[in-house]
Parts: structure tokens; C-alpha cells; sequence
């Protein structure tokens, strides 16, 4: 049997791994003590901290998310909870419920932006057939993603609408994958929002890591081995070098950032590319039920510059029944902190609470727990370039590339995870099965 290393246990990683299990030989190494990179859990107190997953997009209509999760029968072993609504964003002007389904959203934005119905139904035509064509290269699409490959989510929104407040809400989430609307690849966009306007978004009941753990335990029931605390140094002659010790490969899939993989490989490489963006998430454990309190609410609700999740408003499995899990979570860079990082990031977590107080009163006296990860945090964690979580900033010229996972530069090397497609849960399974598909077919 063929022998294949895995550096790094992110969901790219792991899913290759436990795809490939089937018909290889799988050796994981994960430098972490635990595996999934952001897909993770830890405890504190009564609650289970969940690093990651707010939504997961593209569970059940993804086509290759499907595919992977019908073969390596994770419908059936992790439990996925459909979130009630897609999101909530206050503005100056309004609040604004986005639902999920394309009608609901359609019938929503109709209801609130009348004005803007020419533009709002141009809108969610483009982003269907550019979200169609890279599901199926339906050809007849085709014309419709060049018409866009270099334009910027900014420039169609400014095409195509007047109002300030319903550009906002459309870019709501998809802020995570990048600090500015101006240089955001406009076909990301329509990719990610399609796919949550049609399918919904989901958490994975009891945290992300049961994902994670659960293929990490495919590879091992399929005679793979997972190695935790494993951190890669070298990869000589086929050899990939932890601890002390050494793994053979006839291949390596890697799940971290090229320009790592070719410094371990001792190979000259320049990355050109922009690397994204970080996030901060302050992970906070109530004493009481927020639901209970403060009745129905926005699952995830966009305030100022931040979003808060209250996973109170789902069956999420992190805590008891009495009390609730919630974080805020905003965009985050390594150079915003300075040499008082401690006291920086107390201050941001007292100025995020007082907002948060506005729209839930007196939130603050329920906090039983509270801790801050920053970009910092991140990079300390999965050891990305910037602490990015998102790989290549998709920017229209960085975006619009079709997905390779095998390397240019080395025969035997594949890569997966946030740097092929592009960041997210979604993009990262399915580019395990990009390395898959591509490792099989040039073996054979
Ligand atoms: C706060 C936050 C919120 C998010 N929210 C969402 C969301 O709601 N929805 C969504 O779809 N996505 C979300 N994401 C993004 C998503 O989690 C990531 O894009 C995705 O999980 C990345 O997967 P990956 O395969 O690239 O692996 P990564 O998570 O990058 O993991 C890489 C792994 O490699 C390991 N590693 C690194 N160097 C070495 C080495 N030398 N040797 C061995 N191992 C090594 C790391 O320890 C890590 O485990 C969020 C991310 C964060 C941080």
C-alpha cells in the first residue's frame, strides 16, 4: 500500500486523510494535542468552548459536500443543527432579519428596500447562476462568471443599488472572509451567500470538534494513524520529520500554507499572494439561559463592527440547559496589538460588552466566563501566516483561479485546506476531496 503523510489536522487535512484512508496507507501529523485547526473544542468551566463554527454553509445542497459526507457517513455519526434564521444586522437605520431560502430572502429585501427591487432581483439572478456554474461548469453560465471575474463586490453593489443600508446587509457575513466590500472577489461573494441563501446555515451539535474527531477516527478505523503533538520540521527525500523521529511518503498533503510547506521542504519560494485577514472572538459562558431571558432572538446578529452569536437560540449542546454559550467575534490583524496586549484586549472585551449591553440589557451580570483570542491567538493555534483562517485574501485576481490541490513545484505533494478554494468549512472538506480525487488519478 501506497504511504501518504498529512502535515497539519485542519478539516482539509483530515478529510483527505479519511477519504484517502480507504486505499492508502494515512499518517496525520498534528502539532496541536488535539485535531481540526479551527474546527476545535475546549472546556472551561461548564462550558465547551467552540473556537470556530458559527455557520456551516452548503450541508445538504453542496454537491460535494454531500458527496463526502454520504461516503464517509458523517450524516449518520455528527449531529447538524440548522440555525433558525441566517442572520440579524442592525444599521442606523433599521433591523433587518435575513432568513434563509431564496424566496424568503427575496420576499425580505423586497418588503424592506422597495426602491431598489430592479436591483435586488438582478442581484439575486447573477449570484444564482455564478454560485450554478461553479456547481456544475454548466456552460451556459460561463459567460456570466467572466462577465465578473475582476470585479469587486463594492463595484457591483455600486452598480447595481442606491442604498447604503442594503449593501451592508447584503456583505453582512461575508465580511469574515475579508476587511473590505472594495476588494472583495464579487464571485466569493455570490458563492457564499447563494449557497446560505438556498441551503441554510448549520452547527454541529456538541461543537465542531465532533466533526473533527469523527474523521480522525475514519482514518484510524481504516488503519491510518493520527498522531497528535507532531509538529512537521523537515520533509527531506520523502521523509517527513517529527519529534525525533521520521515518516516515509510516496505522498505528502499539506495542510498549511504553501510558503510553510516549501520552507520545511528547504525550497526557494516567494508567496506573492496576499494572505487574508484574522479574526478575534470573545468566547463568553453565561450563568443563565439567554433565551430564557431575553426570549426569541437572532441566532447571529451583525452589531457595529461585530457579530454576536447566541447559541442559546439552537439545541447547540455546549452547556447545560440553564445556562448558555455566546461569543463576538470581528475581524482582527496581528498589527492591531501592541506591547500591552493583556490590557488591549481587556479594554476591547469591556467596549464590546457595553455594546452588546445596548441590545441586551444588562448582559453583562450573566458573564460566568469570559476569554478573548485574537489574530494572535489564531496564529498561535494553527500557525498561519497572519493568523488568517481564510488563506489567500480573495481578492478578484486571487479568487478567480480554478483549484488545484496538486503543487507545480513538487511531483508528490498536494495541498488542502484554506489555501486552495478558499476559507471557511465548507471550502476546506471539499478541498480534502479535490487532493483526493487529484492524488488518486496520478497515482493511477
Ligand atoms: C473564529 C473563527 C470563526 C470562524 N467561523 C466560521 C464559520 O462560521 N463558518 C465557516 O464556514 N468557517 C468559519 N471559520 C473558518 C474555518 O474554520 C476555516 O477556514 C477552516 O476550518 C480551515 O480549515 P483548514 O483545513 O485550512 O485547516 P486549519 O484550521 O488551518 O488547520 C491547520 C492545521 O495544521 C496544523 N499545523 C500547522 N503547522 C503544522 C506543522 N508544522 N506540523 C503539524 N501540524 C501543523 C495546525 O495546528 C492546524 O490544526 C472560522 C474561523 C475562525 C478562526
Amino acid at each position: 500500500m501506497k504511504k501518504v503523510v498529512i502535515i497539519g489536522g485542519g478539516l482539509g487535512g483530515l478529510t483527505a486523510g479519511a477519504l484517502l484512508s480507504e486505499e492508502f496507507q494515512v499518517t496525520l501529523l498534528e502539532q496541536h494535542n488535539i485535531v481540526g485547526g479551527c474546527a476545535t473544542n475546549f472546556k472551561r468551566k461548564d462550558f465547551t468552548v467552540e473556537v470556530g463554527l458559527h455557520e456551516m454553509n452548503g450541508v445538504y445542497i453542496d454537491k460535494t459536500i454531500v458527496e463526502v459526507f454520504e461516503k464517509l457517513e458523517v450524516y449518520k455519526n455528527v449531529e447538524f443543527v440548522k440555525v433558525p434564521q441566517f442572520f440579524e444586522i442592525k444599521t442606523e437605520n433599521r433591523t433587518f432579519r435575513m432568513p434563509d431560502g431564496v424566496e424568503n430572502v427575496k420576499r425580505e429585501l423586497l418588503k424592506e428596500f422597495p426602491k431598489e427591487k430592479r436591483g435586488i432581483l438582478k442581484y439575486l439572478k447573477t449570484i444564482e447562476r455564478i454560485y450554478k456554474f461553479l456547481q456544475n461548469r454548466n456552460l451556459l453560465q460561463v459567460f456570466e462568471v467572466l462577465k465578473y471575474k475582476k470585479s469587486s463586490v463594492s463595484e457591483v453593489f455600486d452598480s447595481l443599488f442606491q442604498d447604503e443600508d442594503l449593501k451592508r446587509v447584503l456583505n453582512a457575513n461575508v465580511q469574515y472572509y475579508n476587511d473590505s466590500p472594495k476588494t472583495l472577489s464579487f464571485l466569493l461573494h455570490a458563492v457564499a451567500q447563494y449557497s446560505y441563501f438556498q441551503g441554510g446555515g448549520y452547527f454541529i451539535k456538541g461543537g465542531s470538534g465532533k466533526l473533527s474527531n469523527y474523521l480522525a477516527d475514519v482514518i484510524r478505523k481504516n488503519g491510518g494513524e493520527v498522531i497528535t503533538k507532531a509538529t512537521v520540521k523537515k520533509i527531506s527525500k520523502n521523509r517527513v520529520y517529527f519529534r525525533d523521529s521520521y515518516k516515509e511518503a510516496d505522498f505528502i498533503v499539506s495542510n498549511i500554507s504553501p510558503e510553510d510547506t516549501y520552507r520545511l521542504m528547504n525550497i526557494d519560494f516567494i508567496e506573492k499572494r496576499e494572505i487574508g485577514s484574522s479574526l478575534l472572538t470573545t468566547y463568553i459562558g453565561f450563568s443563565k439561559n439567554l433565551k430564557e431571558i431575553y426570549g426569541e432572538r437572532a441566532y447571529s446578529k451583525f452589531l457595529s463592527d461585530f457579530v454576536f452569536v447566541d447559541y442559546s437560540q439552537i439545541e447547540s449542546g455546549l452547556t447545560t440547559s440553564e445556562k448558555s454559550f455566546g461569543v463576538i467575534c470581528k475581524i482582527d490583524n496581528l498589527e492591531n496589538w501592541g506591547s500591552e496586549y493583556k490590557m488591549e484586549k481587556k479594554e476591547l472585551e469591556k467596549r464590546l460588552i457595553s455594546e452588546l449591553e445596548k441590545e441586551y440589557p444588562e448582559i453583562g451580570k450573566y458573564i460566568e466566563y469570559i476569554e478573548t483570542g485574537t489574530a494572535k491567538t489564531v496564529q498561535r493555534y494553527i500557525k498561519t501566516p497572519n493568523g488568517t483562517a481564510y488563506g489567500f485574501k480573495p481578492t478578484p485576481s486571487q479568487f478567480f483561479k480554478i483549484p488545484k490541490s496538486k503543487s507545480k513545484k513538487v511531483k508528490n505533494l498536494f495541498f488542502v485546506g484554506q489555501w486552495v478554494i478558499a476559507g471557511g468549512f465548507a471550502p476546506a472538506i471539499s478541498s480534502g476531496y479535490l487532493c483526493y480525487k487529484e492524488l488518486k488519478s496520478s497515482h493511477n
